[in-house]
């Protein structure tokens, strides 16, 4: 394994999400994760992210859509 700094893994958060990355790389960010309470925070707030435009994607236009994320980012932030 090869160690990942934060800048790494917010690069990365994306593509970690789709699946979209090599598998031994996968493992670096997880690992990285579990140990970077930063990093924890903003994945959470990715993760968040994609399933807001998930629900919504089939039933809002892309301006409300926008907007409703927005707001739930927000509150993620609040409650934090
Ligand atoms: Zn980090």
């Amino acid at each position: 394994m090869n160690p990942v700094d934060c800048e790494d893994v917010k690069r990365n958060v994306h593509e970690f999400l789709h699946a979209q990355m090599q598998t031994g790389q996968q493992e670096d960010i997880t690992a990285h994760l579990a140990n970077c309470e930063s990093c924890e925070e903003h994945y959470d707030i990715e993760v968040v992210f994609n399933q807001v435009i998930q629900r919504s994607c089939d039933e809002a236009p892309a301006e409300e859509l926008a907007q409703r994320v927005m707001q739930r980012l927000r509150e993620v932030q609040v409650h934090d």
